[in-house]
């Protein structure tokens, strides 16, 4: 049977617009291109769950619109289980637009609308769920106490949690005791403990300081070099995978939906790591959040490659 994943987070519709460069404020760029592209992070961690092969159920608040429409019908495609997916009657659907230069610069407004509406009692009717979940993966897109509440319900009941601290935000220690591992990049990393993360020594510094306030488990990605795994027994990288890289967009949420996927088919930590930097990879050698997400032949192949080398 297919691990049991639920992920509870945000679902986006980001609007992108290519122009020869940002607007500044009172400017009207013409000359535009312009795409749409299902995101947010809760969504890009449960869909490449499910490519990576976890049985999904994403929890998560849509807005009664046309972006709700489509992210819904895009999360079935997916084949997710949606029965958690609440449509508010309050508030739109997030969304993020994207101005996106020339020279590659961004930026980029967020308006989280229904995300911010996802509240401790919509996970609290997903409690059986989460209950016999093999694994119940979070970021920091909702309100806290509802990240928080998600936590509690899975501790109890003895489901691993893993805490993806996106984007960067103090974590209380009422959080952080519910938390199995803590997947920090770089930049959230520094911003949790203070040091900052250029290697692996910086790395394992951070590490440690988040184990001493009580995650078993930190895993600090690294990007292109992988990731740093620290836990009860073990302190090592575990290396990247060498891909022609055209968009990191997400590479950090492929991760996190493959790593939940591998540790609910039981694999150990170190081979988790490494099935979790091969999705990511593959998820680098293609533009897009969603759409880059791998399926579980295109990770393993990559896996039987490297082990052939
Ligand atoms: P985020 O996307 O959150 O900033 P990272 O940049 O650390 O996170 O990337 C997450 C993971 O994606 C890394 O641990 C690695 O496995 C993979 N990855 C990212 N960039 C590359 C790259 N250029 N080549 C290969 N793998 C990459």
């Amino acid at each position: 049977m297919p691990p049991q994943i639920v992920v509870i987070g945000s679902s986006n519709t980001d609007l992108i617009l290519r122009l020869d460069h940002i607007p500044r404020p009172g400017e009207t760029v013409l000359g535009g291109a312009f795409a749409t592209a299902a995101g947010g992070k809760g969504a890009n961690q449960a869909v490449a769950a499910a490519r990576a092969g976890g049985q999904v159920t994403f929890v998560a608040r849509l807005g009664r619109d046309g972006f709700g429409d489509a992210a819904l019908a895009g999360f079935k495609r997916d084949g997710l289980d949606t029965r958690f997916v609440w449509r508010d009657r309050a508030a739109p659907s997030g969304v993020a637009l994207i101005f996106v230069a020339k020279d590659g610069e961004n930026a980029i407004g967020v308006a989280g609308g229904a995300n911010a509406r996802l509240s401790p009692a919509d996970v609290c009717k997903a409690r059986r769920v989460i209950a016999r979940a093999d694994v119940v993966l979070l970021q920091l897109e909702t309100p806290l106490e509802t990240v928080r509440a998600a936590a509690e319900l899975a501790a109890r009941a003895g489901v691993r949690v893993i805490l993806n601290p996106a984007p960067a935000r103090p974590l209380p220690a009422a959080l952080l005791r519910h938390v199995t591992i803590l997947t920090p990049n770089e930049t959230e990393a520094e911003l949790l403990t203070g040091v900052t993360v250029r290697d692996e020594t910086t790395a394992a510094q951070a590490a440690e300081k988040l184990r001493a306030r009580g995650v078993g488990i930190v895993i600090v990605t690294l990007g292109a070099r992988g990731a740093w795994l620290a836990g009860p027994g073990v302190q090592q990288l575990v290396p990247g995978f060498k891909v022609r890289a055209v968009d990191t967009t997400a590479a950090g949420d492929v991760f996190n939906g493959a790593l939940a996927v591998a540790l609910g088919e039981g694999r150990a930590l170190p081979e988790a790591v490494r099935f979790a930097n091969a999705a990511a990879a593959v998820s680098v050698t293609r533009p897009g959040a969603q759409p880059s997400a791998p399926r579980r032949r295109e990770i393993e192949r990559l896996l039987a490659a490297s082990a052939r080398r």
